[in-house]
């Protein structure tokens, strides 16, 4: 084909063509072979090629693959929302279907608005979010977003809902202690609701562990505890976005079941369908659906693919998959290896700062002194090179970069399928380490 017509993520750039993919390895029509670092965007996380998921995606399709939700459920649609009220925490029991995270985080933030309508609270419509955020790409999504790269070409446009600064334990104040940080993050939302008037605010959104902005930054203990709390006190709704974290990815069925705290609204996205068909949702509480119930009787969100029968029956065969081969227990085990061996390449390589993660959401930040940890200018692109570099040795990784330049450091996030092995994940390492000397010797040059 010597002529493109697809606008691609950079243009004017020549991308390799997809052949197949097998566990954690994909591989390009020139035979280059790639381990999935990332699980493209965090999202093939029970590797590539399941035979089972194809099979469960061809019996659905001879049955019928599109009944649109305004005429019919399916047992699909009824089964894996059963199977996430199962894993879900608290009241979470039920689950609005939608196609990407995007429409997942949006849905939360009509809901949550909606709520407080059917509550007769109408003027309870602003959500509060974090700085080092990333909810997602549509403008209400964006709106809750900090992401500052992405935001700020529609900035006009935006909402300014992110207010407050997210635990960042590697850049905390100099010798404070991590107790004391937590809650003087947390507390930063009571001083937001009472700026802005609790009368106004419908919901806090945040990522248990941030992803994009930030490169897998996990909240020390005691801070969602707190939040919590400062919710209650306020009647704000509070929506864990677990688009990333989500269906096991950090060790445990969700991201904020490391802390012990229910959300009143949950969005889920990438792995719950594991790449292999789009797929996410929005979960919210009994309480919730009970309220719109007596009221109106009818959610104002949806979307032409809703709950379609053929994305359901294979994201639930992923979620099947996840449990028959107890991907949360491996994901835990699997993590903490990784980590042990990220965290050798920060003890040995000057370009790392500091590496983390919870369970298979791992993150390295580069600074340009380990010392002061003083980052990168962004203009200086070092964790896309690194990428770019481990790209031509076959890894794929992906970039975490908060955008704001001086403050959030340029970070990538390493986060394999949960089948990984440990002699894969040695591999992996293997070849991140080279990417990583050799941009730390480009930088020198
Ligand atoms: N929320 C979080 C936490 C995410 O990480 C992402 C995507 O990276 C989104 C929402 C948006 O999801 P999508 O890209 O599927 O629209």
């Amino acid at each position: 084909m010597s002529r493109s017509y697809v606008i691609k993520p950079e243009l004017g750039k020549t991308y390799p063509f997809i052949s197949h993919g097998k566990g954690i390895y994909l591989y390009d029509k020139d035979g280059k072979r790639y381990i999935d670092g990332c699980g493209g965007a965090v999202t093939a996380s029970i590797g590539h090629g399941v035979e089972e998921i194809a099979d469960a995606m061809y019996q659905q399709a001879k049955e019928v693959s599109f009944a649109y939700r305004s005429h019919f459920s399916s047992d699909a649609v009824e089964e894996l929302g059963a199977k996430l009220a199962e894993w879900a925490p608290g009241s979470l029991n039920w689950t609005f279907f939608v196609s990407s995270g995007s429409e997942a985080t949006e849905t939360a933030q009509k809901i949550a608005i909606q709520y407080w309508q059917e509550k007769g609270k109408p003027t309870k419509n602003r959500i509060i979010s974090r700085w080092m955020s990333y909810h997602g790409i549509t403008m209400g999504a964006l709106s809750m977003s900090g992401h500052v790269l992405r935001r700020k070409r529609f900035a006009p446009l935006l909402e300014d809902y992110p207010t407050i600064t997210g635990p960042y334990p590697y850049r905390r104040p100099e010798g404070m202690s991590l107790e004391t940080y937590a809650l003087e993050c947390a507390n930063e939302l009571e001083r937001a609701i009472l700026r802005i008037g609790a009368e106004q605010v419908a919901a806090f959104i945040a990522e248990p562990v941030i992803g994009a902005s930030g490169g897998a930054v996990v909240p020390p203990d005691g801070y969602f505890q707190r939040i919590r709390e400062i919710c209650d006190k306020y009647e704000v709704l509070f929506i864990a976005d677990e688009v990333m974290t989500g269906v096991g990815r950090t060790g445990k069925a969700f991201g904020i079941d490391h802390w012990g705290v229910v959300p009143d609204l949950m969005t889920l996205g990438k792995g719950m369908s594991a790449g292999y068909t789009p797929m996410a949702a929005t979960m919210v509480s009994d309480e919730i659906i009970e309220t719109i119930t007596q009221g109106s009787g009818l959610i104002m969100a949806g979307h032409t693919y809703s709950a379609n029968p053929q994305s359901a029956a294979v994201s639930l065969a992923v979620l099947q998959y996840v449990e028959k081969n107890q991907l949360f227990d491996k994901a835990a085990e699997q993590g903490a290896y990784l980590l042990a061996r990220l965290q050798e390449l920060a003890d040995e390589l000057p370009l790392i700062g500091e590496a983390r993660g919870l369970g298979l959401l791992c993150g390295l930040e580069f600074v340009k002194d380990k010392q002061t940890k003083e980052p990168f200018p962004l203009s200086q692109g070092v964790a896309s090179k690194v990428i770019a570099k481990a790209f031509e040795k076959g890894l794929l990784i992906y970039p975490a970069m908060g955008g704001i330049d001086g403050v959030a450091g340029d970070s990538i996030i390493v986060s394999p399928p949960l089948t990984i092995t440990k002699a894969e994940i040695d591999e992996l390492i293997g070849l991140l380490k080279e990417a990583i000397v050799s941009v730390s010797q480009e930088l020198k040059d």
